[in-house]
């Protein structure tokens, strides 16, 4: 396997995001790395909280520190590492927020610590790979219709509803 060198940077700095996550339930610790087309890095640990819920994942926390500190720039690459014996994935939640500030074509790595080195093996996928049919700001696009047309719209559908008499 041939590891790039943006690979191996990011996989240094998610390596020292990770020991700092505060993982005191899980004590399973992520960390993320990423860098922008225009060579912004930023970085973050995945933060615990006792009302499970409201936990905070690294990549989400990477974004934000990103965000944070830089305001909005469009993600390149984000290496993702983990402690635990298998390749991390990001939830479906953080796919959405990478896809906020990404392209089509934006790397996402999963990296996964070799034992007994210092080595590391990676998986790489393009996010619209690991998030198709991603919602966007175009699924917001209101439709081209007049209010009339769309009263009309409304109208057709609640008379086109099946009656109870029909219900079976
Ligand atoms: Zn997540």
């Amino acid at each position: 396997m041939i590891i790039s060198e943006t690979q191996t940077k990011l996989y240094t700095l998610a390596t020292e995001a990770m020991k700092k996550a505060y993982n005191p339930y899980s004590h399973y610790s992520v960390g993320a790395a990423l860098i922008t087309t225009s060579g912004i890095i930023a970085a973050g640990c995945n933060v615990e909280n006792v009302s499970f819920r409201l936990t905070l994942c690294a990549e989400a926390n990477a974004i934000g520190a990103l965000v944070g500190q830089n305001g909005k720039h469009t993600i390149q690459d984000i290496l993702i590492v983990a402690s635990g014996s298998g390749f991390p994935s990001p939830c479906g939640a953080c796919r959405q927020i990478i896809a906020e500030f990404a392209l089509p074509e934006t790397e996402v790595h999963l990296a996964r610590a070799q034992e007994n080195s210092d080595g590391f093996d990676v998986r790489t996928y393009r996010i619209s790979k690991l998030l198709p049919l991603s919602f966007t700001q175009q699924s917001m696009a209101p439709e081209k219709t007049d209010p009339k047309n769309t009263a009309e719209l409304i109208t057709k559908e609640i008379t086109s509803l099946p009656t109870n008499q029909n219900k079976q």
